[in-house]
């Protein structure tokens, strides 16, 4: 039985208790992004009525209070994801910054002309967009593991794909359209065999379930503040330090460097080679304030939770008529995609929303997956740790009702 007090945890979260259009919220859009509870709105509120300041710069108090605080979230942090160095862990704007960060300075540190870069057919457009402006860049190539009907990847294409001129994989552990959880320990070990590092987007499997970056021994792994709880504008890429240390600089400015001359610069040492500029303090605290709050509640309290809750949405969404999902929804974490017979999916979102549900619909930034399944997008129910069976009932009644009003 879930050791999660469901009902406690619906208190944390302020916003859960409003209304919309006059109806209580069914809030079903966790993976775009999460609700935030009240200890990380009193973080943020604290920083600024107490001890805003910036950080790393001021020899008096209030400076040193606001860097205690931020690299305490650096600490934080680094135990969520058990990294070996706190040094490891760099604060970022998102997944989108830090994979925007690790494709620039891979295609400048690493990347030649004819080099390879291997993404899949399911990546989020941030895990693609960046890979094909640096490989235009270093005129490199990018190769796609293809997926099958289920929204599987096809692991014995990926280890076709395999050789020496791959210098990179960059795949999600969990897809954001159709809520597959890849098999991300076997694309390691086949890439490490073949001595490629691997990144791994974790911007749907963070929040999830437990995640151990030496265990996984990926190299790089991205993910959001928003989306584990924290506020937008603040997310974390954790890279090996082997890496870290050799990849050129991303961003120039104050705090990266060590001195600078106009004939030359030298760089700082780890994270803050990679921190350049003032960074979004508040919201790193208030990260370290969220991790907090889902180390207290648990990540495998959570996971043995969601994995009900996706269960019991797969047997309830099942019973609706011409209710087909998109990609296997055996196996399928956090998120599930669907579309009724052939309704729109804008328009069974706008008749849901309508009744209080919200959803996302559309092609979740996965171009190429909608095109894969030939279809304009799907209706994405998306779940987080306050998810209730009576979220899904609700779901359920209002796609009823909308059938019935569209048919
Ligand atoms: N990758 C995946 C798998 C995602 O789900 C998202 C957000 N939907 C992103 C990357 C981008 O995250 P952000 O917009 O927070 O940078």
């Amino acid at each position: 039985a879930p050791a999660l007090d469901i009902d406690k945890i619906r208190q944390d979260f302020p916003l859960l208790q409003e209304k919309v259009y006059g109806k209580p919220i069914v809030y079903l859009d966790n993976s775009a992004t999460t609700q935030k509870p009240q200890v990380v709105l009193d973080t943020l509120e604290r920083y600024y009525k107490h001890y805003n300041s910036n950080v790393h710069r001021g020899v008096h108090h209030l400076s040193q209070v606001a860097s205690e605080e931020y690299e305490a979230a650096r600490d934080i942090v680094a135990g969520f994801i058990n990294a070996r160095e706190r040094e490891e862990v760099i604060f970022t704007k998102g997944t989108t910054d830090s994979i925007n960060l690790v494709a620039n300075v891979f295609g400048r540190g690493v990347i030649k002309a004819g080099d390879e870069v291997i993404v899949s057919a399911m990546e989020h457009h941030s895990n693609i967009v960046p890979w094909q402006i640096m490989c235009e860049d270093r005129g490199a190539v990018l190769k796609v593991i293809p997926m099958d009907e289920h929204g599987d990847l096809i692991m014995e294409e990926y280890t076709k794909l395999l050789s020496d001129k791959v210098k990179i994989v960059s795949v999600a552990y969990i897809s954001n359209s159709l809520g597959t959880v890849n098999p991300v320990r076997e694309i390691i070990a086949q890439a490490h065999a073949h001595n490629i590092p691997v990144l791994l987007d974790a911007a749907q499997a963070i929040q999830h379930m437990p995640l151990d970056v030496q265990e996984l021994d990926a190299d790089f792994i991205a993910f959001s503040g928003h989306k584990v709880y924290g506020p937008t504008g603040i997310g974390i890429l954790y890279g090996k330090r082997e890496w870290l240390d050799k990849l050129p600089p991303y961003q120039g400015g104050g705090d990266m460097i060590k001195t600078v001359t106009f004939a030359k610069t030298t760089y700082n040492v780890l994270p803050f080679k990679y921190e350049a500029g003032t960074p979004d303090i508040s919201g790193a605290i208030a990260l370290g304030a969220a991790v907090k709050y889902i180390q207290e509640t648990g990540l495998e309290n959570i996971h043995a939770y969601e994995e009900q809750l996706m269960n019991y949405a797969v047997e309830q969404l099942s019973k609706i008529a011409g209710l087909r999902f998109i990609g296997n929804p055996k196996h399928r974490s956090g998120a599930i995609s669907f579309l009724v017979a052939n309704i729109h999916p804008y328009d069974l979102g706008e008749l849901l929303d309508k009744q209080g549900v919200a959803i996302r619909t559309g092609h979740h930034c996965a171009e190429p997956v909608m095109d894969f399944f030939c279809i304009p997008g799907t209706v994405r129910a998306s779940f987080a740790m306050y998810t209730t069976k009576e979220d899904i009932d609700r779901l359920v009644v209002a796609i009823n009702k909308a059938v019935s009003m569209l048919q």
